[in-house]
């Protein structure tokens, strides 16, 4: 190969990482196309949704083999053909696996004929690393505190709308959740959470003012671990869960756009 043609095709590759690195132009057919995913089918009352081709499925149907009791005994909830259901007193159950920046869904569903008020009614939560709880609740029609409401974070936001179905019929929840940043010297970035229920968006990019906690103003610990497990409440209530995935995002977000000088 001539020497002027080495010296072009390391300039051209040098530009290249450059791009990558600074960003893109407007239209820019040199970028990487997005990673092709299937979506999963929608979810029905008589039936669960499918999850996405890229999703780690935690339960859809059949055992509870990829979950454990907080003190990592065997999990004691009652499984049903394509649910399980909260067992009062047998305790909160986590993912065995572990997660930090997650997509998750889950369904979810108070049966029908549950009583109950306030706190009492289908009390349930989805926790990110163990921690952070995510409110399930059958609070349709039966007041109780704002930040203890279906689709908020407990104890810190209400939801930005109150999305539930009635009673009896399965809800979807759909959370993106970013754990906090921490340095040498403690917490740098908090942890960020944005949730939809039933497709309605409840909490948008949210930060977090620490751990869950009840009744306390939490805030974060000096030292935090990277990863945790995905757990759900055991709060005395009868709730249901089917079709239980997550979607690890490992990526950085992409340099946005730079410029616009091509033509197309
Ligand atoms: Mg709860």
């Amino acid at each position: 190969m001539k020497r002027w043609v080495a010296v072009a095709l390391m300039v051209l590759a040098n530009v290249a990482l450059a791009d990558e690195k600074e960003g893109w132009e407007v239209h820019d057919r040199k970028r990487p196309q997005p990673p092709v995913v299937t979506p999963g089918e929608p979810s029905t009352q008589e039936k669960a949704g499918k999850p996405p081709s890229d999703a780690i499925v935690l339960f859809d149907g059949g055992s509870l083999s990829n979950w454990k009791k907080e003190d990592g005994s065997e999990a004691k909830w009652k499984v049903e053909n394509d649910y399980i259901e909260t067992v009062k007193g047998t305790g909160n159950i986590q993912s065995k696996e572990e997660f930090g920046d997650v997509q998750v869904h889950v369904e979810w569903m108070t049966p029908k004929g549950t009583e109950g008020k306030d706190q009492h009614r289908g009390n349930s939560g989805v926790f990110l690393m163990g921690q952070y709880e995510m409110q399930v609740l059958d609070n349709r029609g039966s007041e109780t505190y704002p930040d203890g409401t279906a689709g908020g974070a407990y104890g810190q936001y209400p939801p930005q709308a109150n999305a539930l179905r009635e009673q009896g019929e399965w809800q979807t929840y759909d959370i993106v959740f970013h754990p906090p940043k921490y340095s040498a010297e403690g917490m740098k970035e908090p942890a960020r959470v944005t949730a939809f229920v039933n497709g309605v968006l409840t909490l948008d990019d949210v930060k977090l003012l620490g751990p869950t906690q009840h009744a306390v103003l939490t805030s974060y610990p000096p030292t935090h671990p990277a990863k945790g497990p995905i757990g759900l409440q055991d709060h005395g209530a009868p709730v249901r869960f089917r079709n239980i995935w997550v979607r690890e995002l490992k990526d950085a977000p992409v340099p946005p756009v730079k410029s616009s000088t091509e033509k197309h």
